[in-house]
C-alpha cells in the first residue's frame, strides 16, 4: 500500500475503463480474468434489470429462485459429461472449499465407505483461492507459506510445466514424466487420498504455467485406476478462456467435481458453483434423520441477480458463436506479441487462446529469472498502464487476459503497447546488464 498509486474507475464500456481522471484504459486482464462479453453489455444489463423487477435475493437454503433453478439446468447442459448437480456459492475460493468438503464426505458415507480417504493431492505452485482450505492446497510460497501453521498439508504433486523441464526430460517426454510422478504419489498414498485437485491445462495464478497436452487425461485415468476423485478447478479456465467452454473439453475429461466462478456471470456479479457427478450426489441422498446432507451453505449462494447475469452471459456464447472465434482471437493476440518473441529478456510466451502469459527472464538461454526485487513485471505493467493498457503481473509474468469479445484491432493495439512497455523497461537489459533509467 505504501507504493499504491490511486487508480479509480468511474465507468466502463466494452473493453474500456474510464478513470476518475478521464484516462481511458484497455481492460487487459478482464477485470481480474472474469469479464467475458465486455462491460455494460446490453443484454446482461437488461437481464439484471428485469430480475431486479422480480426479486433481488432469496436464499438457496431450503428453497430456491426460478432463475437459479434454470441456471443450474443450463450449467448441467454446458459442463462436460455427466456433471449434473450444482451447488452455488459466491466466489471461486468458496466453490473450492465446498468441493474439498464434498469429496471427504463422499468417501465417508458412500455405499462402500472409505473413511480413511481424507487427504488431497495438489500440484506444485497450485493456487485455488485465498480462504483457508484453498490456501492449504496452495503451493505459492509468497502467498501461502506464512500460513502453514493453520492449514492442512496436501500431498504435493509435480509442476507440470512445459517451459522449464526437469533435467534430461525432452518436450515429447514431459507428459509421461509428470504423469509418472503423479502415479508414484498415487501408488504410495491412494488409500488416504480423497481427491486430486488441479487446474486443467493452465495454472493461472502460478504464472500461466501450461501443462503438456495429454497430462489432464492421464491424471483422469490415474484417478480412475487408483480410486481417487478428480476435482478440476475451472474458476480461471472456464467460460471460453482456453478456446473451449471448459479446459476439460480439450481432452474430453469429465472430473468428478468441477469448480467454476470468475466468468460464470460474464464477470458481472459474484457467483461460483461446485458441480458434481451423480455418484457424488447419491452419497448425500438420504432421509433427514440419516444426517447425510451437505452441511454447508452460503448466504448469497445462488443469488437471483447473479443467476440472471449468468443466464444472459451463457446465452450470449451461443448467440454469437463466441467459442468459434476465441481460438482465432488468441492467435491475433499471440501474433501481436511477435515483436518481442525473440527479445533477450522474453523467456516464454505461453497459455491457451485468450489466456496468455509473457515470462520475463534475465537470461533467455539459461531461463534465469530476474531478481524479484527488481520488480520487472510490475514496472512493465505500470508502463503499459501509462500507455493505456491495464495489465497486472504475476511476478515477472505479464498476464494478458482481455474480455473474449475484444476485437482484432483492440488485441493488436493492446499487444503492441505491451511490447513497447517491455522494450522500454528492459532497454539495454539483455543478459544481466543493470537497469538504470527510471520510469518516465
Ligand atoms: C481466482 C481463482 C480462485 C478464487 O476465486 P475467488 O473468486 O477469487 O475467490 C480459485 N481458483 C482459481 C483457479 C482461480 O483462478
Amino acid at each position: 500500500m505504501a507504493e499504491y498509486e490511486k487508480l479509480v474507475i468511474s465507468e466502463a464500456e466494452g473493453c474500456w475503463l474510464t478513470t476518475t481522471t478521464g484516462q481511458r484504459l484497455f481492460d487487459g486482464v478482464a477485470s481480474l480474468w472474469c469479464n467475458v462479453h465486455g462491460h455494460r453489455h446490453p443484454s446482461i444489463d437488461e437481464a439484471i434489470r428485469n430480475q431486479l423487477g422480480r426479486v433481488a435475493h432469496i436464499t438457496t437454503l431450503g428453497m430456491s429462485a426460478d432463475i437459479t433453478e434454470a441456471l443450474a439446468e443450463r450449467i448441467v447442459e454446458i459442463t462436460p459429461g455427466d456433471l449434473s448437480h450444482v451447488f452455488f456459492s459466491s466466489d471461486g475460493s468458496s466453490s473450492v472449499e465446498a468441493a474439498l468438503k464434498m469429496a471427504l464426505q463422499y468417501w465417508h458415507q458412500r455405499q462402500n465407505p472409505r473413511p480413511k480417504k481424507t487427504r488431497y493431492l495438489a500440484m506444485s505452485l497450485a493456487y485455488h483461492g485465498d480462504t483457508t482450505g484453498a490456501v492449504s492446497l496452495g503451493g505459492i510460497k509468497y502467498f501461502h507459506q506464512l500460513f502453514a501453521p493453520i492449514v492442512f498439508t496436501p500431498i504435493r504433486g509435480p509442476l507440470p510445466c512445459s517451459y522449464r523441464l526437469p533435467d534430461g526430460v525432452s518436450v515429447d517426454e514431459a507428459c509421461d514424466h509428470y504423469a509418472a510422478e503423479v502415479e508414484t504419489l498415487l501408488k504410495q498414498h491412494h488409500e488416504t487420498l480423497a481427491a486430486i485437485v488441479m487446474e486443467p491445462l493452465v495454472q493461472g495464478a502460478a504464472g500461466m504455467i501450461t501443462h503438456p497436452s495429454g497430462f489432464l487425461s492421464r491424471v483422469r485415468q490415474l484417478c480412475d485406476h487408483y480410486e481417487v476423485l478428480l476435482i478440476c478447478d475451472e474458476v480461471a479456465t472456464g467460460f471460453g478462456r482456453t478456446g473451449r467452454m471448459f479446459a476439460c473439453d480439450h481432452e474430453s475429461v469429465t472430473p468428478d467435481i468441477m469448480t467454476i466462478g470468475k466468468g460464470l456471470t460474464g464477470g458481472y456479479l459474484p457467483m461460483a458453483a461446485t458441480v458434481a457427478r451423480p455418484h457424488l450426489f447419491e452419497a448425500f441422498l438420504a432421509a433427514t434423520a440419516e444426517s447425510k446432507q451437505f452441511f454447508h451453505g452460503h448466504t448469497f449462494g445462488g443469488n437471483p441477480l447473479a443467476a440472471a447475469a449468468a443466464m444472459a452471459s451463457i446465452d450470449l456464447f451461443s448467440e454469437n458463436n463466441l467459442l468459434e472465434s476465441v481460438e482465432q482471437k488468441g492467435r491475433v493476440l499471440r501474433s501481436s506479441l511477435a515483436g518481442i518473441a525473440n527479445h533477450a529478456n522474453v523467456g516464454d510466451i505461453r497459455g491457451r487462446a485468450m489466456m496468455v502469459g509473457i515470462e520475463l527472464v534475465k537470461d533467455r538461454e539459461t531461463k534465469m529469472p530476474f531478481d524479484s526485487a527488481e520488480l520487472v513485471g510490475k514496472r512493465v505493467c505500470q508502463r503499459a498502464t501509462e500507455l493505456g493498457v491495464w495489465v497486472r503481473p504475476l511476478g515477472d509474468v505479464v498476464i494478458l487476459m482481455p474480455p473474449l469479445i475484444a476485437t482484432d484491432e483492440e488485441l493488436q493495439r493492446a499487444g503492441a503497447v505491451v511490447c513497447q512497455a517491455i522494450g522500454e523497461v528492459l532497454e539495454g537489459e539483455s543478459t544481466g546488464g543493470k537497469y538504470v533509467s527510471g520510469l518516465p
